[in-house]
């Protein structure tokens, strides 16, 4: 099909006749690279090149052709010529504009090993090594045409995607390996859901996205969205492991929710995380409830980072008394944000943002120094054993060098370590027992006591407690409510009482309101007690002035 030999042929111009010219640099390049020149439709002089290129190349070839007569300089391109019985052919193609610039000359090298390349290239570029499908480069074009055909048929397409929940403990504990198996996996179930027209793509580690096409109703939005959720809900035998995992949808449609490509991708992501803000295992459609929830954290992210400029933040301090001989132990530490205009926000509105955008790293070291400074000073007034309890967030918890920072805001304020308590939640320490364990060990080291923050909310696994150097469990104000009233908090809270007494720990029983539940706490051997009762988080001039004055 192809002779060896390097060899061009004149091509006529539209004008169908074979020109003779000089095209030195092309004649040499064809010699030097001895590339192999196709063969052409069997006498191609005399043939109009209209009928030698792929219609949809024309518009290529008209306008290097055009761009030739209008400069009079040779211009390259690349495009595909017809051949015999045989697939087009690619081809590099040099045009030359003729003396009477009506003409031209016409030199075509094979290319077709440079674009089987370039082809392999952009396949790399836009798939997914390990899954083979489409990546998110891909995903924008594939959404692009889905929604030009879907505006053209007068239908809808549904875009959806899928964030597989806690997919990163599956790679920690169990390696990379099997995690890359459930990918496989995974993705040969999706398969299943839906139809080879539609697109699945893999535009993340653990985050998938789908367009279906043909429909935008909520129904079937619904349906695709509870069969999805089944299909990766069910155990995946991978190795010698049942694994469990579960995903957060997030799915948006044309044309409801958007006419564009970006307009859609931002939408179905926004309900992604409005689902995954839920806890595991939800999805959520769009809706402008959505929009405006993630515009209102994103404009309150942005004050956030002007009030810790500002100075915006402080800390009030909720007295803890001991409950025998109602003398003051110390307080709790707890952030508010003197938002201007809008008064004293409570930390149940920043604190999980802050959590989520990385603030509470900053804010949370400061408050850490601010508390310390302030024990010392009440400490150096006048209750020489007073000591300060500060929340430490999951985030904060794991945050690399978090015993330094701790070393850090203890030398500088010259605060005893002992006098300083720092308050977990059951749920960080159980996210990854091993490392907590680690951590704990170090802190207490250093001389810090640790406190169960909220204790019996969460895992309420009573194992830990002998396992984790803590040294104080605050029960749950959920548990105090009621605990004169109903029988199982009583008995709850009477058990949680008697078990620390057992293992050693101190009590303190947060959300104390009323003089009965004190009693009560009283009679069963709590130790500590914070609550309204006994005083309200406090401004800390107030703080001085009610307790050391
Ligand atoms: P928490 O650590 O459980 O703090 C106790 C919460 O219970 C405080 O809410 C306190 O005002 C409230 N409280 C105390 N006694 C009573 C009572 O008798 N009745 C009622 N109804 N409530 C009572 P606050 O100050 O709004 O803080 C809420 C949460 O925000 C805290 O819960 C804590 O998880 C978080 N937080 C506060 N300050 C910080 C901080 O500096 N860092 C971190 N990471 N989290 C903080
Ligand atoms: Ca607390
Ligand atoms: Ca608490």
């Amino acid at each position: 099909m192809m002779s060896d030999a390097v060899s061009f042929k004149l091509l006529s111009s539209l004008t169908d006749f074979a020109v003779r010219i000089d095209a030195d640099d092309v004649i040499r390049h064809a010699l030097e690279s001895s590339q192999v020149f196709l063969e052409l439709p069997a006498n191609p002089i005399g043939e109009s090149v209209k009928f030698l290129i792929q219609p949809e190349d024309m518009e290529t070839f008209l306008k290097a052709k055009n761009q030739a007569s209008l400069t009079g300089e040779k211009q390259t391109f690349v495009c595909r010529l017809l051949r015999q019985h045989v697939l087009p052919v690619w081809v590099d193609c040099h045009i030359f504009p003729l003396e009477d610039q009506n003409e031209h000359f016409l030199v075509a090298f094979d290319a077709s090993h440079w674009k089987e390349n370039e082809a392999k290239l952009f396949h790399l570029s836009t798939h997914d090594h390990l899954t083979g499908l489409p990546s998110r480069v891909l995903l924008d074009d594939r959404l692009t045409v889905g929604i030009n055909t879907a505006q053209r048929e007068q239908k809808g397409l549904v875009l959806l995607l899928l964030n597989l929940d806690g997919f990163r403990k599956v790679n920690d504990s169990l390696g990379h390996t099997t995690g890359d198996m459930l990918i496989k996996a995974l993705v040969e179930r999706l398969k299943t859901v839906i139809r080879s027209s539609d697109t699945l793509a893999r535009i993340g580690g653990d985050e998938f996205a789908m367009i279906m096409m043909g429909s935008s109703q909520l129904k079937d939005a619904e349906f695709l969205a509870r069969k999805i959720m089944a299909t990766v809900q069910r155990p995946f035998q991978i190795e010698n492991h049942n694994l469990y995992i579960s995903a957060s949808l997030g799915v948006a449609t044309y044309p409801e929710h958007g006419d564009n490509t970006s307009t859609l991708l931002g939408r179905a992501e926004m309900a992604m995380h409005s689902a995954k803000a839920l806890g595991k295992s939800h999805w959520k459609i769009y809706n402008q409830q959505i929009d405006g929830n993630a515009k209102d954290e994103l404009s309150l992210e942005a004050d956030m980072h002007e009030g810790i400029r500002n100075g915006e933040f402080l800390l009030h301090y909720q007295p803890i008394f001991c409950v025998k001989t109602g003398k003051l132990k110390g307080a709790e530490a707890l952030m508010r944000w003197d938002r201007p205009g809008k008064g004293l926000i409570s930390p149940g509105k920043f604190i999980p943002l802050a959590e989520s955008s990385g603030l509470i790293e900053m804010l949370g070291a400061w408050a850490l120094r601010i508390a310390c400074r302030q024990a010392k000073l009440w400490q150096e007034a006048g209750i020489p054993d007073f000591y300060v309890s500060v929340n430490a967030s999951p985030r904060q918890f794991m945050q690399e060098g978090f015993p330094e920072l701790i070393d850090k805001a203890i030398s500088e304020s010259g605060l005893p370590p002992s006098s300083l308590m720092l308050e977990i939640t059951e749920g960080v320490l159980m996210n990854n027992p091993e490392r907590s364990n680690a951590l704990l060990v170090k802190l207490r080291a250093s001389g810090v006591k640790i406190a169960i923050d909220d204790f019996g909310t969460g895992y309420s696994s009573l194992a830990y407690l002998k396992k984790f150097p803590l040294s104080v469990l605050k029960i749950d104000k959920s548990f105090i409510n009621d605990v004169v009233k109903h029988t199982e908090d009583m008995a709850i809270v009477s058990a949680v009482l008697s078990l620390a007494e057992g293992l050693g720990l101190t009590v303190v029983a947060e959300g104390v309101e009323h003089q009965e539940q004190l009693d009560f706490l009283k009679s069963k051997g709590c130790n500590l007690v914070q609550g309204y009762l006994t005083g309200k988080p406090m401004h800390v001039d107030v703080f001085q002035e009610k307790f050391l004055s």
